[in-house]
């Protein structure tokens, strides 16, 4: 039932401190204490994408998983994309697409390579019969507070991971995209107010902002609009595998206006209404979910 009761912000999600954790990259959902609500029990859809193939990359947890679960309770059938070692996560993801009376699509593979972008389209396509949303949720985030130490293959693997797949990605589903599609992107408040540990990371999430305007230009005469959502910091699996100094950990989240981290489940509805035909005047745009922090 969604509740139309007055909820208190502060107060609405888990606000106490998290329990110290380390997980190796990319880390699983199912082992995070406590388990972020990406809507699983929480999230009713009302057939505002009806029809719809979304491909989502990232699908299997976080706030890819909160967006393709949305998708789907709103009726779309959605392909997930996830690294191999994230399976038992994603398997989670299709069961709840699934219960949705919906096609799920797993997709496993690695993004920081062209040939599987490519390869990722096409068998959504193929097996969703077709392509209307884009959501490109996936990214990798590591911690480094010394610039010297900040190694070549970070710095690669972050751009590749962040920014070149959704080059890539675009270039290889332009084809089978419509009028009336959209491509959502994934930012993060550190494009506007970056941590100084989070050099390479921030600095794709401001090429995503960029690239996202620039897109938009390029597809507003074809009727695709393009937007990026730029969260603060969210409860998920990214954030215990070395994405934050470790200290940062039990106190994530507290230094917001709203005082606590956001969960994936507050995302959900931006990426159903920026795929939706109710953002038909909205393209070039930032969205933020950030519990206060500025995106601009
Ligand atoms: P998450 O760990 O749940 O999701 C990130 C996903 O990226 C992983 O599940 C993994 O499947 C995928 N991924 C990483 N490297 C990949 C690769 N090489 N190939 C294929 N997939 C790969 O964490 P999340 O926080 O939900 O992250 C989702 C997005 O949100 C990311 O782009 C992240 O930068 C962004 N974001 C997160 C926060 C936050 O506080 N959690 C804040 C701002 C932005
Ligand atoms: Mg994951």
């Amino acid at each position: 039932m969604i509740k139309n009761t007055l909820e208190n912000p502060l107060k609405k999600h888990f606000n106490q401190d998290y329990p110290d954790q380390f997980q190796e990259e990319p880390g699983l959902e199912s082992k995070l204490t406590p388990k972020p609500d990406a809507g699983e029990e929480t999230y009713q859809g009302s057939n505002q994408l009806k029809g719809r193939k979304a491909l989502v990359t990232g699908g299997d947890s976080g706030i890819g998983r909160a967006a393709a679960i949305a998708y789907a309770r709103e009726g779309a059938d959605v392909a997930i994309n996830y690294l191999p070692s994230e399976q038992s996560d994603a398997e989670e993801v299709k069961k709840y697409i699934e219960e949705s009376g919906r096609k799920a699509v797993l997709i496993p593979g690695d993004l920081k390579s062209e040939d599987f972008n490519q390869k990722m389209v096409k068998k959504a396509v193929e097996e969703l019969g077709g392509l209307d949303i884009l959501a490109l949720v996936a990214g990798k985030q590591q911690a480094e507070t010394d610039i010297t130490h900040l190694s070549t293959k970070q710095l690669e693997d972050t751009f590749a991971t962040n920014v070149f797949s959704i080059f890539w990605t675009v270039k290889a589903a332009l084809q089978y995209l419509k009028a009336g599609s959209a491509i959502i992107t994934t930012t993060s408040i550190q494009a506007y107010k970056p941590s100084s540990f989070l050099l390479d990371y921030a600095s794709t999430k401001g090429a995503i902002h960029t690239l996202t305007q620039a897109l938009s230009g390029q597809l507003a005469e074809k009727g695709i609009r393009a937007n990026t959502v730029a969260p603060g910091p969210i409860w998920t699996p990214l954030q215990v595998t070395g994405a934050q100094p470790q200290e940062n950990i039990p106190s994530f989240g507290q230094n917001t206006p709203l005082k606590r981290a956001g969960q994936p489940v507050e995302l959900s509805s931006v990426y159903v209404f920026l795929a939706s035909n109710q953002a038909s005047y909205v393209t070039g745009q930032t969205y933020g979910v950030t519990g206060g922090g500025f995106t601009n």
